[in-house]
């Protein structure tokens, strides 16, 4: 119990809420200046509810935090910050809404001792007395985590675990891991300017897909950048070895596909197999499908999704065709130099956000691209100027297909798995499809109770949600 707490037990009837601000707030402090200056009435200082520190993905300049203050009667809060990095900083005096300057980016930490982790003290005041505590922001790369990893989306409130009042699970999987909508980036073909640009792609430290054909491993680099992405935690998917449509690899036609395997089968394995063996990548789970040519049938037993070209968005929770998954895509004008201008991009993340669905963008030659331009390119800048939008909203899940795509058939999973009750312990049972990646988790919700995983419990996370497991297969809820 500290100090300032314990004065505030002349004050019987606010026992019960100071004694809560004390241990939510963690080191608040009745500002003593203020407290000295009031004369008259010996009103209650502001009772601040915030948390020790925040955790936020880079990139965000939406609000990440609004505190809460319980005032005496009749009286209203005013905010301010101060302390080492304040002025990166800025908070809405009348609501407390707290946001960055400036993006933050985890490469160029703006911190005072450049962690990436941010100090600064909150303060309210009611015009008499202030109270302030001291608040940590936590800054995350968007590849945290490693390939598996799973980011947080913006919660500017505390999100209380719900009540139990129905005596029923009430089991529901968050959408889109707790964001509002999804995007993946993806680059077909290994084009050489993909590689060349790969500094800029890498510095976004974004999950990507990179959809490659081994056959152009001439290309200088080829296989360092790809090991790279693997080890930044982006995808390395298949796209078929000879880039060739179906019908050629079987037509003993020698003008068509000369290299080719002789079927959609082998130049699917050979492909997988470069990944494993000289990318590095432990499995395969994605492909695109060469020219959006799906007569690409073998196809459904190597792949847990594949993308298509047709374009569209995908809804969450829904049964729609995991082996042809739509595209926002924007062919490239060849009257633009450039490619579409990034407002073209923005809105399209816009549209994702406004109708929750996941968007997929297909890019191909990206500009500019000195030794080798295949048409329908689109700007490095453009790209990445995209993906510094997309992130500035804190509530848009940026991640590689197969992330999105385990996440989005793991849900149906779930959704359609019958429980089982007995006793008052309800049990989900799901068994993993093929060529599904370890390591993924959904977000949950229940109305009250507990629920476990092999006999360990999970624990309710401030963000809104309970992270499951979906390795374990089941799920235990009890009352
Ligand atoms: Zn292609």
């Amino acid at each position: 119990m500290n100090r300032k707490c314990k004065v505030n037990f002349a004050v019987p009837a606010l026992l019960a809420v100071l004694l809560a601000g004390c241990s939510a707030g963690g080191g608040a402090v009745h500002d003593p200046g203020v407290l000295a200056g009031a004369v008259g009435t010996p009103a209650a200082a502001p009772v601040l509810a915030l948390p020790a520190s925040v955790k936020v993905q880079e990139g965000v300049t939406a609000t990440f935090l609004m505190p809460s203050a319980t005032l005496a009667a009749g009286r209203s809060a005013t905010w301010s910050i101060s302390g080492t990095d304040a002025a990166r900083f800025k908070i809405d005096a009348a609501t407390g809404a707290l946001s960055f300057r400036q993006a933050p980016d985890t490469a160029r930490p703006a911190d005072a001792d450049a962690h990436n982790g941010y100090d600064l003290v909150v303060k309210a005041s009611d015009g008499q007395r202030g109270t302030q505590a001291p608040l940590k922001v936590l800054v995350l790369p968007w590849n945290d985590g490693g390939a598996a990893g799973l980011p947080l989306p913006l919660v500017a409130r505390e999100v209380a675990r719900p009540a139990g009042t129905t005596g029923r699970p009430g089991l529901r999987v968050l959408d889109w891991a707790g964001f509002k909508a999804a995007v993946s980036y993806t680059f077909d073909d290994s084009q050489p300017s993909q590689i060349e640009h790969y500094p800029e792609l890498k510095a976004q430290r974004v999950r990507v897909t990179y959809y490659i054909n081994p056959a152009g491993n001439r290309y200088p680099n080829y296989d360092a950048t790809w090991k790279d992405a693997v080890a930044q935690g982006s995808e390395i998917g298949n796209h078929t070895t000879h880039h060739c449509r179906a019908a050629e690899l079987t037509d003993n036609d020698s003008n068509t596909c000369p290299a080719g395997l002789g079927s959609a089968g082998a130049e699917f394995d050979d492909t997988d197999n470069y990944i494993r063996t000289n990318i590095g990548q432990s499995a395969v789970w994605t492909m695109a499908y060469p020219f959006g040519d799906t007569d690409y049938k073998a196809a459904a037993s190597r792949f847990l999704v594949a993308r298509g070209v047709w374009p569209g968005m995908t809804a969450p929770g829904t049964a729609s065709d995991a082996l042809n998954l739509p595209i926002t895509g924007f062919p490239g004008d060849p009257s633009t130099p450039g490619g579409d201008p990034v407002s073209t991009f923005n809105t399209a993340v816009d549209k994702a956000l406004g109708r929750g669905r996941w968007m997929i963008y297909l890019f191909h030659t990206v500009l500019p691209a000195p030794t080798q331009n295949w048409g329908g390119g689109e700007d490095i800048g453009v790209i990445t100027g995209n993906m510094v939008y997309a992130k500035s909203f804190g509530t848009m899940w940026i991640d590689s297909v197969v992330n999105i795509g385990a996440y989005w058939r793991g849900q149906q999973l779930l959704q359609a798995a019958t429980p089982s009750t007995s006793g008052g312990v309800t049990t989900w049972r799901w068994t993993l499809p093929a060529n599904f990646p370890a390591g993924r988790k959904l977000r949950v919700v229940v109305d009250g109770g507990a629920l476990e995983q092999n006999g360990t419990p999970l624990s309710w996370d401030r963000h809104g949600y309970y992270e499951v497991s979906l390795d374990a297969q089941s799920l235990r809820w009890t009352r």
